[in-house]
């Protein structure tokens, strides 16, 4: 009921690098992380997605692939 005291705690979505959406409840808006239990090699045995920024996109213009 009193106001002011705690910060605001309300549902908010925490959104992966790999498109898995968690819901939860925090007192911050719109997380984003990198990797979550869905994609972390430690629970899925393999890696997914985790490097899309930068080895990738460097071998695929070293190689011509790609559209940039
Ligand atoms: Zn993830």
């Amino acid at each position: 009921m009193k106001e002011g005291i705690h910060p605001k705690y309300e549902q908010t979505t925490i959104r992966c690098a790999c498109g898995e959406v968690i819901e939860t409840g925090s007192t911050k808006k719109d997380i984003r992380v990198e990797i979550c239990s869905k994609c972390h090699p430690f629970f899925t045995g393999r890696q997914k997605l985790v490097d899309t920024g930068g080895r990738v996109d460097r071998f695929n213009k070293k190689f011509g692939l790609g559209n940039k």
